[in-house]
């Protein structure tokens, strides 16, 4: 006897238990390869030149809290943060900013902060000199014109929003010649980069910040 419908076609026969089985075994193994690629995401290190926004939480609190909304990258009155494109070291959409192209000019009412919806931006932060972004370093002092003698350079002491805490012109002799040198006190850096913005060197700075995670462990 015939099984078509009123329109004469075929009703869909029933999927059997073995491929019922087979396809719940591809849908599985579909999942079990997405959550790995999100997690070897999350495990991936920052690069260190990529510096988080004012409050942002632990990397792995805040991968897991930034919901990539973009609104702190928004609320950003000088354009400093930029979300992460696809490709980029760091998973897409979540915000940075790099120092020696744009740093932060630590406004005093950080409205990047409050913008964010999630808190992955701790809004307990309200004091943008207890912002801890990363810290800077005379990571090239060779290149640095004081450390070197070529130059009596103070351009990187007077960009520092905290200078004579963060970063004071240290005397005395160094290895290379010079008699002074610029010297960053972890503890009172807020790791902004404007010193590492204002060096006057071609190319890559002398002092540069590094993220948080690398700079403060
Ligand atoms: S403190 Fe100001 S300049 Fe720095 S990231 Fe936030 S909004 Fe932008
Ligand atoms: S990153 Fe540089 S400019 Fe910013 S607080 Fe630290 S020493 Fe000062
Ligand atoms: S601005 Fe650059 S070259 Fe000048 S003192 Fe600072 S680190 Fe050295």
């Amino acid at each position: 006897m015939s099984r078509d419908d009123a329109q004469g076609r075929r009703p869909r026969p029933p999927m059997s238990r073995r491929k019922a089985l087979s396809s719940a075994v591809a849908l599985g193994a579909m999942a079990a390869l997405l959550a790995t690629s999100v997690r070897s995401e999350r495990v991936r290190p920052l690069p260190a030149n990529r510096i988080r926004p004012p409050g942002a939480l632990a990397e792995a609190a805040f991968l897991d809290a930034c919901v990539r909304c973009g609104l702190c990258v928004q609320a950003c009155p000088y354009d400093v943060l930029r979300p992460a494109g696809l490709g980029e070291a760091i998973p897409a959409g979540t915000p940075y900013f790099v120092a020696r192209t744009q740093a932060c000019r630590m406004c005093e009412d950080i409205p990047c902060v409050p913008a964010c919806p999630t808190a992955a931006l701790d809004h307990a932060l309200v004091d943008i000199r207890e912002a801890a972004m990363g810290v800077a370093d005379l990571s090239d002092a060779q290149r640095c014109l004081s450390y070197s003698g070529l130059a009596y350079c103070h351009s990187c002491y007077h960009a520092c929003p905290v200078k004579g805490q963060a970063i004071r012109m240290q005397q005395g002799r160094t290895a290379a010649g010079g008699l002074i040198r610029p010297a960053v006190d972890p503890d009172r850096c807020t790791g902004c980069g404007l010193c590492e913005q204002a060096c006057v060197l071609d190319g890559a700075a002398a002092i540069t910040v590094r993220a948080n995670h690398l700079a403060r462990r």
